[in-house]
Formats: C-alpha cells, sequence, structure tokens
C-alpha cells in the first residue's frame, strides 16, 4: 500500500479513537487534506479520482458538526481509502501473479481473513505486512493453478490440528457445509496436488456466499453493523438486498432536446463552477454544463459536490429536469466523471433501502462490486432443462440484471427469475410441510348425518347448502386417521360459526373434546355464550350428562383458571373456549380430538400450531373471512384444504354504504336516532390516531362523553375499548348483545367477529385511516339480521387512495371482489401478508403476480410428485434452497 494510504488509515483511526473532533492532525483534517494530496499523487499512488474523492471529503470534514455525521465521513474515507490501498496491492500482486489474477478476478472481493492462518504458506511469509487481497488470490491461485510454488515440505500429519493452508471461505473443519460440494473437503496437501475441477471451484464460490460482508473488501465492523440494520449479514444477504426502485437514467440527451420533467442522462463538459452561501449558511454549488448543442445549470446543496468537479472535464449528469426563471436545469444530479464506469448515471439506477449512515451512493458502489465478482457464475440451483421450461433466465444473470439493468425488459426478466424462485422454495416447503403432518397419525370420529342430527335440530335455522357442502368435507376428514387440516373460508356474516360448532359437537358425540380459539376476549366471550345456548340441550352421550362449555380468559382469576384446567384435564368439560389463554403450556386435555381456531388471520402461526400440540394431534379447522383467490390460498395455505362458504343465509339484506364528509355528522346523528327509535341499534367507531389502540381509546373515551350527553341525551350509550377489564368487556358486550344499549361506541374491538342481528347502523369515524379489510370487517358487524342495515364511513380525505378505497367499499359488498380491489391498489398486504400466514417473507415475489405464482406451482407439485424429499442428484441444490429459505419460519401451519 502506498505510504500516504496507510498514513491516511492510521489518522482516520486515530480521529475515530479521539472521538471525531478534527484533532488528529495538527490544523484539522483540512488542512491536512492539501498535503496529503500532494504525497499521494505519486506514480505508485491511488488513482487520481479516488484521490479527489479523498480530499473532498478531508475538506468538507471540519464543516460538519454532528458526530454521527463526522462517524460517516471518516467511515467513507476510509472505504475509499481501503479500496485505493487494496487496488494497488491487488496490481502488484497481478504484476506477480498475472494468470492467476485473470482467472480467478471474481473471487477477488473476499479479501479480509484475519482469522485465517497464514503462516503456513511461504508467499504469506514473504510478504507479511501486506493486505488480504492478495492473500485470497493466492489461496485462489492454490485451488486453481498448479504451476504455484507448493510448499517446501508436505505437512506432517500432525496430531495437533494444524491451521491448514488458506481456503479463504469456507471453515475447513466444516466440509458439510459446503452446499454443492460432492465429496468432502480433501485434506490440503491432496488439495494442492489434486486440484479440484471446475465445478467444485464454483461450489467453493457458493458457500462463500454465505462468508460475513465483512469479507468484501472496503466493508469493515461499522459498515457491517449498519448492513445488519438492512438485515444484511453474509454476502448472500447483500446480493439479495433488492433495490426499492430505480431511476430511470438511461435516456440520453442533448440539452437542446430536454424536456420539463424528465428523467435524463446529460453528458456534457463542467465550463464553469461557483459556490456561495444562500440564506443561513447553506452553500449553494451551481456547474455550467455544456454540451455542444447548449448551455444548462446543475445545482447541489452538497458542498462536497464542488472538490468532485472540475471545470474543463467531462461529466455524465442524470437527474430530473426542473426550471427556474425559465431556464431549464437539473437539482441535485448524480453525476461520475465520463470516463468511469457507470454505476450512479446514465442507466437505470438501483436505489436502496435507506439506514442510518449508508448512502444510496457507497451502497451502490458496493452492490456494483459485489455483483459483478460473484453474480454472474453463480451456480444455478434450477437445472437448465427446468429453467428453459419455465422461460427463465439464468440466476447469476438475474442477480446481475435486478441490481444494474440493462434496461427495462431485463429487469421484468430478472424480476420474474427471482419471483419465480421465491414461489418455488415457497411451494416445495408447504407441500412438504403438508405431507409430513399428514401422515401423522389421528383419532378418527364416527360421523355421519345421524351424528349431526341432534345438533342440527338445536339450531334456530338450518344450515345453508354451502355449510352444508362446507360440513360434508369436514365429516370426510374427521372420520380419516390423519389430522385434519381444513381452512373455512367464508365473507364476514356467511355462518361460519355454526359449522364450527357443528365440528365441535361431532367430538364430543364422540366422548372426545372439542376447543375453540378465537383472537379476542371479546369474540371468545361471544363464542361462549353461542355456544352454551347451542349446546344447551344436548347431552355428552359417552358420560350421559348435559354438554359442557367453559371459557378461558386471560383474566380469570388464578383460582378459578387452576379449577377449570383440572376439569378440562379430567374430561369434564367438553368444549374449550378461549384465546391465547387456551394455548398455555398447562392447559391439558383429556382427550382433544377437533380444534378450531377463529378468525386465524389474526393469530401469529405459532399460537395456531400450538394447539396441535397438545397430544394426539387434533384435527383442524381454521376459519377465515379473509377472501384471498384460491391460487393464492393454495400458497399461503398451501398445506390446508379448503372449504368455502360461497353464500349468505337467506334474507339478508346487503348493508347500504355511505360515504360522507365530517360536516354532515349532523345528518348521521339524526339518522342514529331514528334508527334507534325504531328499536334498533348503532355502533360508532373511532379511528386510530396514532399507531396502537391508546390514542383511540381516548378518543372514544372522550367521545362517549360527549355522545350521552349532549347528543344523543336519553339514549343508553355504552363504550367498549381494550382497556376494560375482562368482566366489563364481558357486561357491555351482553349488554348490547340483549339491546339493553342502543349505541356502542367503540375501538377497533369490535373489528371481528362480533353478532349482534339487531344493530343495523355502524359509523365509522376516520374511515381512511383504516384498510380496506378492515372497513369490510367493521360492514360486516350489521346487516346480519332481517333488518336493512347501514354502514356510515366519515372521512374528509382526498388523496387518491382513500378516495378509491372508500368508494370501493360504496360500490361493493362482496369480500371477494373489495380483495381484488386491495391487490391491484397496492398488493398484498391488507387483505393477506406472508407475516400473518408465517411463511418465509418475500423479498421480490408479489402475491399479487398470480401468474409467476401459477408457472412456480405447477413445477413445485410436479417435483413433488417426482421426487417429495428432492434427494436425486439434480434436486440437491434445490433442496438446500428450499432448508434454506425455510429456516427462521415459524411452525407453519
Ligand atoms: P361469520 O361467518 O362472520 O363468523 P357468524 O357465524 O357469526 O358469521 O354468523 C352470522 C349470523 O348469521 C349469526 O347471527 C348466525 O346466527 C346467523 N346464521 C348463521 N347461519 C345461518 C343460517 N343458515 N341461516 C340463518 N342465519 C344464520
Ligand atoms: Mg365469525
Amino acid at each position: 500500500m502506498s505510504d500516504a494510504l496507510s498514513r491516511l488509515i492510521k489518522i482516520l483511526a486515530l480521529e475515530r479513537k479521539q472521538g471525531y473532533r478534527n484533532k488528529a492532525v495538527i490544523g484539522g483534517l483540512d488542512k491536512f487534506a492539501s498535503r496529503w494530496e500532494a504525497d499521494a499523487r505519486t506514480a505508485a499512488g491511488p488513482d487520481s479520482a479516488a484521490i479527489s474523492e479523498i480530499v473532498s471529503l478531508l475538506l468538507g470534514y471540519p464543516a460538519v458538526e454532528d458526530i454521527a455525521a463526522r462517524e460517516r465521513i471518516i467511515d467513507q474515507i476510509a472505504v475509499r481509502a481501503e479500496a485505493a490501498a487494496a487496488e494497488i496491492d491487488g496490481q502488484s500482486a497481478a504484476t506477480r501473479m498475472p494468470r492467476v489474477t485473470e482467472v480467478d478476478r471474481p473471487a477477488s472481493p473476499v479479501t479480509r481473513e484475519p482469522q485465517m492462518p497464514r503462516q503456513n504458506h511461504p508467499s504469506a511469509q514473504e510478504t507479511p505486512a501486506k493486505a488480504g487481497g492478495e492473500r485470497l488470490e493466492e489461496a485462489a491461485a492454490r485451488e486453481n493453478d498448479l504451476s504455484l510454488p507448493t510448499p517446501a515440505k508436505p505437512q506432517p500429519a500432525s496430531p495437533e490440528p494444524s491451521p491448514s493452508p488458506v481456503r479463504p471461505i469456507r471453515p475447513p473443519s466444516k466440509p458439510e457445509a459446503a452446499p454443492h460440494t460432492r465429496t468432502p473437503a480433501p485434506p490440503a496437501v491432496a488439495e494442492l496436488e489434486a486440484p479440484p475441477a471446475k465445478a467444485d471451484r464454483s461450489a467453493m464460490r457458493g458457500t462463500g456466499l454465505d462468508a460475513p460482508v465483512t469479507r468484501l473488501p472496503n466493508v469493515g465492523p461499522s459498515l457491517a453493523q449498519k448492513l445488519e440494520k438492512l438485515g444484511v449479514r453474509t454476502v448472500r444477504d447483500l446480493l439479495y438486498l433488492l433495490p426499492t426502485r430505480y431511476d430511470d437514467y438511461s435516456r440520453l440527451r442533448t440539452i437542446d432536446k430536454l424536456k420539463y420533467q424528465e428523467q435524463v442522462t446529460v453528458i456534457g463538459t463542467c465550463w464553469d463552477l461557483k459556490s456561495r452561501i444562500i440564506g443561513e449558511n447553506r452553500r449553494m454549488i451551481t456547474a455550467l454544463v455544456g454540451d455542444g448543442t447548449g448551455e444548462m445549470l446543475m445545482t447541489w446543496f452538497n458542498p462536497f459536490v464542488e472538490r468532485r468537479l472540475r471545470a474543463g472535464r467531462a461529466y455524465t449528469f442524470s437527474g430530473k429536469v426542473d426550471s427556474y426563471k425559465g431556464r431549464l436545469l437539473i437539482r441535485n444530479p448524480e453525476f461520475e466523471p465520463l470516463e468511469k464506469s457507470q454505476v450512479h448515471t446514465g442507466r437505470l439506477v438501483p436505489v436502496y433501502p435507506a439506514t442510518e449512515g449508508l448512502t444510496v451512493r457507497w451502497l451502490r458502489k458496493i452492490m456494483k462490486d459485489t455483483v459483478d465478482a460473484w453474480a454472474a457464475d453463480l451456480p444455478d440451483f434450477l437445472s437448465d432443462d427446468l429453467r428453459l421450461e419455465a422461460r427463465l433466465i439464468p440466476l447469476g444473470k438475474a442477480l446481475v440484471q435486478i441490481h444494474f439493468p440493462d434496461n427495462q425488459e431485463q429487469l421484468s426478466a430478472a424480476h420474474r427469475r427471482l419471483s419465480f424462485d421465491e414461489f418455488l422454495l415457497l411451494q416445495l416447503g408447504v407441500l412438504g410441510h403438508r405431507k409430513r403432518f399428514r401422515d401423522q397419525a389421528a383419532q378418527p370420529l364416527g360421523v355421519d348425518e345421524a351424528t349431526y342430527a341432534p345438533f342440527l335440530a338445536s339450531l334456530p335455522f338450518s344450515l345453508t347448502s354451502a355449510q352444508q357442502r362446507a360440513l360434508q368435507g369436514i365429516s370426510s376428514d374427521l372420520r380419516s386417521p390423519h389430522p385434519m387440516s381444513r381452512l373455512l373460508q367464508g365473507d364476514v356474516g356467511s355462518g361460519k360459526t355454526a359449522v364450527a360448532a357443528a365440528a365441535l359437537w361431532a367430538a364430543v358425540a364422540n366422548g372426545a373434546q372439542g376447543a375453540i380459539m378465537a383472537p379476542t376476549e371479546i369474540l371468545a366471550e361471544q363464542h361462549a355464550r353461542s355456544f352454551e345456548a347451542m349446546f344447551a340441550g344436548l347431552e355428552n352421550p359417552v358420560a350421559e350428562r348435559p354438554v359442557r362449555v367453559a371459557l378461558f380468559s386471560g383474566s380469570m382469576r388464578r383460582s378459578e383458571r387452576v379449577a377449570a384446567l383440572e376439569t378440562l384435564a379430567a374430561g369434564e368439560i367438553d368444549i374449550a373456549v378461549g384465546t391465547h389463554a387456551l394455548i398455555q403450556d398447562d392447559v391439558l386435555f383429556k382427550n382433544l380430538a377437533v380444534a378450531v381456531v377463529d378468525e386465524q388471520h389474526r393469530f401469529g402461526v405459532e399460537q395456531r400450531g400450538a394447539l396441535r400440540k397438545k397430544g394426539l394431534p387434533p384435527h383442524v379447522l381454521v376459519m377465515s373471512a379473509t377472501p384471498i383467490p384460491r391460487s393464492l390460498a393454495m400458497t399461503i395455505y398451501g398445506d390446508l384444504d379448503i372449504s368455502v362458504i360461497d353464500e349468505m343465509p337467506a334474507g339478508r339484506l346487503p348493508v347500504k354504504t355511505k360515504w360522507l364528509a365530517s360536516s354532515q355528522r349532523e345528518r348521521v346523528y339524526d339518522f342514529i336516532r331514528r334508527q334507534v327509535q325504531s328499536g334498533r341499534q348503532t355502533f360508532i367507531i373511532y379511528p386510530l390516531v396514532e399507531e396502537g389502540e391508546n390514542s383511540q381509546v381516548g378518543a372514544a373515551v372522550e367521545e362517549h362523553a360527549r355522545l350521552s350527553n349532549v347528543v344523543f341525551p336519553g339514549m343508553r350509550v355504552g363504550l367498549m375499548h381494550g382497556r376494560l377489564k375482562g368482566e366489563e368487556k364481558d357486561a357491555v358486550m351482553r349488554a348490547f348483545g340483549s339491546g339493553e344499549l342502543d349505541i356502542l361506541v367503540a375501538t377497533s374491538v369490535v373489528e371481528v367477529g362480533i353478532d349482534v342481528p339487531n344493530a343495523t347502523v355502524i359509523v365509522i369515524e376516520g374511515a381512511d385511516r383504516f384498510g380496506l379489510a378492515q372497513l369490510h370487517q367493521f360492514r360486516g358487524r350489521v346487516g346480519r339480521g332481517e333488518h336493512p342495515s347501514y354502514c356510515i364511513l366519515i372521512s374528509d380525505a382526498d388523496e387518491q387512495v382513500s378516495v378509491e378505497r372508500l368508494q370501493a367499499l360504496e360500490n361493493s359488498s362482496d369480500g371477494f371482489a373489495l380483495a381484488q380491489v386491495d391487490l391491484e391498489m397496492r398488493g398484498p398486504g391488507d387483505f393477506f401478508g406472508t407475516r400473518q400466514s408465517g411463511l418465509p417473507p418475500l423479498r421480490t415475489a408479489k402475491l399479487s403476480d398470480i401468474a409467476t405464482l401459477e408457472a412456480a406451482r405447477a413445477v413445485a407439485s410436479r417435483l413433488f410428485a417426482s421426487d417429495p424429499a428432492l434427494e436425486r442428484q439434480e434436486h440437491r441444490a434445490l433442496a438446500e434452497q428450499v432448508a434454506a429459505f425455510w429456516a427462521g419460519a415459524g411452525d407453519f401451519g
């Protein structure tokens, strides 16, 4: 490394140590800059662009007062200095071993290997102080180049674990960690004598992808820490840190052809540079740029820019064309010297997620190096046949193009490939899970029509044919000696509870137990009440006593809970109803045969899984009002069979939905008064002002006071929110349910499940604050009985998204149609997301991309049918990808 660079690096370290006080050199870093520049600009020194960049950063440093910002600048200088050093060292290494550097260029980013034993290697001894870049090339060389000097003596077999000669990435002790290595890593000497075949070289690189990012040149511990905030730990993570968007600078324009507001790239010479202070200490840099067709201005408020630009030199500038006093200009363009490779300008430029202390520019640079070195010849885990059949580009190419796309077409091809991969891995995992779950033994239940007869007779209605179909599907599952795993899907109000109750009854009729878990206490209490009513006249045929239903709630007293647990374990409770309280470790059933999870999208996966862990796996029914397209359901719930209730109980009138401005509130209140006078009830929902229910509680409490005293005096106005104690909630819900309250002022705690058929109006204040799915759920609280019902959305929102959402709700009462709207408007997120489903997060794939999803699904099913465990040689790499993709995902199911 050049002296100038090593001196600089020392000073940077000192500056860090001293807490960024600009005291590391006498006179400050800005004074030091010009001295250093003179030293650095020697023949053997760093390239001139690097020097200029470093100098401009040094010059700017004292002007920055914020310590964190100073730290960032020091980091950036260090990155550049280290890069320059590595480059110089790389060049000197290259002169010694030209052949090697050529062949193994791609491996060069892996340089830092502080823990790597070096003593055994002769050339390492020759140059003990050299930076790591060279070491790697030596190492790579040893794997590929027989002509290299070998150690003078072969290493004697030693009882002590001797450090093996450099394996750059993979720790030698863990050959099994190498996914694509067919044979275990040979001992070091053998390796030197018989260099691995080409395939193994890529195998090595495959493993290298799992090396920490600190092995990349220019990435030190502090940058690694920042990358970690973006979830990036390894080289692979980095390659898969995908741009959040692209700025299209690929449109090259001459100055005379510029159009206002266009995103363009201009190539021009910087003729004049000016810098002046504007307003309060803001420095504006102005460059006059000309390209032969005209001249224009570029402006920046970034003082560093001044040192990076030189009058008389040509640059590419990219940005959006703006205007000032009738003249076109570009504010704050990205720019690069014309002769340098175009990373930041002149193309579809990737923009990465930002995080404290990492500039987009830096990330882009690191990414470019990494992609150039690693992506292109990354081994593809899809066979060529498979890939061609699915019309996919190779993995390496996809990674190159997703970061630095040549054009839009390449970008979409890359996107499609990476999305396909995710969908494929997702589905293979789901299929595997499904099989493992189905292979378990479960308790077969004797169920036929006669079994349900007494239960159905006790219902105040007869099942709709959709409910009957669903129950038939469930019954045939229950008869099987393998556990049921079924999703019951049905829009809000379609009558899922009755079907669930029938399934629970099937357990009781067989002398076993049932359980139903609800996401909120209010809902659990409601289920407990309605099940008590539904099962009131029924008998447990084995114990010959009335059916017993018990509620397990979080607010139970300890002594109550202990007693209830005992009776549950003794089998004296037939149906347990509860919230999460039901899946605590101490809850033991005597013989749990059927478990139902209501509103499953509200539960985390672990919670869903936990019910399954009670005893022999029970038959599980999960219920959801979340309407999703079938192919998507097959993915998200791919391990579940699906029943859909696609019909509402007879006599339901669609809920009339109206969106009103807040200025119409008095009219709404009048309407409510008339409804109450004719015996109906109303919900009034208060919006989430901020994240969390707390702010909502405040609003609801205040409004409750106003509404009950001022707006609706003489009417019975109740209040419901999450802060009430269990028994208070229960009392309020009971009162509202039995008609003792006319109006219920509530927070979103009543969002799901609440069933009060006499309620005909729901007013949602600040409706734009809620998602479409949530609004649809709220609306489902009314229209459950015979009376015409109304959903009134109050909102003054005028942003397009809100307007579209509220209008969609006004125009459609069909949950499936709304899900489609939601999907188109913003992709899956609100109605469904992988987060709730417990699936691994998707980086590229959008669940709304049904076409790719289905293509991947077809391939997955075929692969699974022919080789379920992906054991065949040609599926090995794929199997590893599936495992890695699913590692860390919850206990899915
Ligand atoms: P969801 O599917 O949203 O959970 P519920 O199970 O709460 O819906 O049912 C909504 C309302 O419809 C309840 O009041 C329930 O008693 C009633 N219901 C369910 N099935 C029928 C039916 N077949 N005929 C008439 N009413 C029904
Ligand atoms: Mg329900």
